[in-house]
């Protein structure tokens, strides 16, 4: 049975990761995110009499429990997790009682407070998870679609995209542009989802957060937790498409997708993250599998010299450029 010294090791850990390893370096991205893992898969509950196990919760299941209690002055916290046995609660983050934070943040989806920084990660660790999910089966959906609507070319398709474009191989951003959009065929349910999703996920950044956290704190797992996530892959997905129309039937998506992107360039620990070259993945299983060193195999990477393929502001940029410049084209 792990003691409560073991529970001090774990969060001494995870400070260790000072560092975060090269995008490049994808073993070295999940030899953290396991790491994490596989401390969040074993809490036991903090009451000394108790000391039960504390299952880990469906992440879908779990959010959804978390954000119906997370209103008022004093919101339920993500890291809580409710013990079977005696029904108290552990911060999966620090092991010990919740405590609530001085500060809240408000979104439209929960009132987010956290117990402590390790409680934060592993909200973040959540969020992505339940993002990957839902990426999965947009993803799945989509591959439908493009099998139904094979050989059929859309006259209303966006001018972002060039023929034959698969928005879930991440290409090369100097590949030309596509130009069949499967943005507009996803369902509002999805959209929503996603919106809620990064409304939270940017309430968990740490910088957005009114500084009752020290600022020294290692992000190397966030940086881990958002490279190997599908998250920034279907950011740069979204910020590709030029078809202003599906952006502004598809504007709450979109402004939340903004505003996550801009708190992160805000953020002097992590604006690399959108200005670095990125790992091309081919498939993934998602967050949460790939926990487990049993799945890496099902992560599938492009196999090119060097695998990386543009970065996320590169691609934004290209896409205002066309933009900008499309008026002129027209004229000329
Ligand atoms: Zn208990
Ligand atoms: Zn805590």
């Amino acid at each position: 049975m792990p003691s409560s010294k073991d529970d001090t090791g774990y969060v001494q850990s995870l400070s260790m990761n000072n560092k975060p390893p090269a995008p490049e370096d994808i073993e070295g991205n999940l030899r953290i995110l396991r790491n994490v893992y596989s401390h969040y898969k074993t809490p036991r509950c903090r009451e000394p009499t108790c000391r039960a196990s504390l299952p880990l919760p469906n992440v879908k299941d779990h959010i959804k429990t978390w954000i119906a209690n997370a209103r008022g002055s004093t919101p339920s916290q993500i890291s809580g997790i409710q013990c079977l046995r005696c029904r108290k609660f552990t911060c999966i983050g620090c092991r010990k009682k919740p405590s609530l934070n001085r500060s809240s943040i408000s979104t439209d989806v929960a009132v987010v407070n956290h117990c402590c920084n390790q409680g934060r990660l592993f909200g973040t660790w959540v969020l992505l998870c339940r993002f990957d999910e839902v990426e999965l089966q947009l993803q799945q959906k989509s591959a439908l679609n493009a099998a139904k609507n094979a050989g059929r070319v859309k006259e209303d398709s966006g001018t972002g995209y060039t023929r034959g474009h698969n928005p879930f191989l991440y290409k090369s951003a100097d590949d030309p542009p596509a130009e069949i959009i499967n943005f507009r065929q996803q369902d509002e349910l999805t959209d929503r989802l996603m919106t809620q999703l990064f409304q939270l996920l940017t309430a968990f950044l740490p910088s957005v957060d009114s500084g009752s956290y020290s600022k020294t704190q290692s992000h190397a797992e966030l940086w881990s937790f958002f490279r190997i996530s599908l998250l920034l892959g279907r950011v740069t997905e979204l910020v590709r498409n030029d078809s202003i129309t599906d952006m502004t039937k598809r504007s709450q998506l979109y402004r939340s997708m903004l505003a996550f992107v801009t708190a992160i360039a805000k953020d002097p620990a992590f604006v690399q993250l959108l200005i670095e070259k990125r790992v091309e993945k081919k498939a993934s299983p998602g967050l949460q599998a790939l926990g487990e060193e049993r799945n890496t195999k099902a992560l599938v990477l492009n196999a090119s010299s060097t695998g990386l393929i543009a970065s996320l502001f590169t691609c934004a940029n290209k896409t205002y450029q066309c933009v900008l410049q499309a008026p002129l084209s027209s004229n000329s």
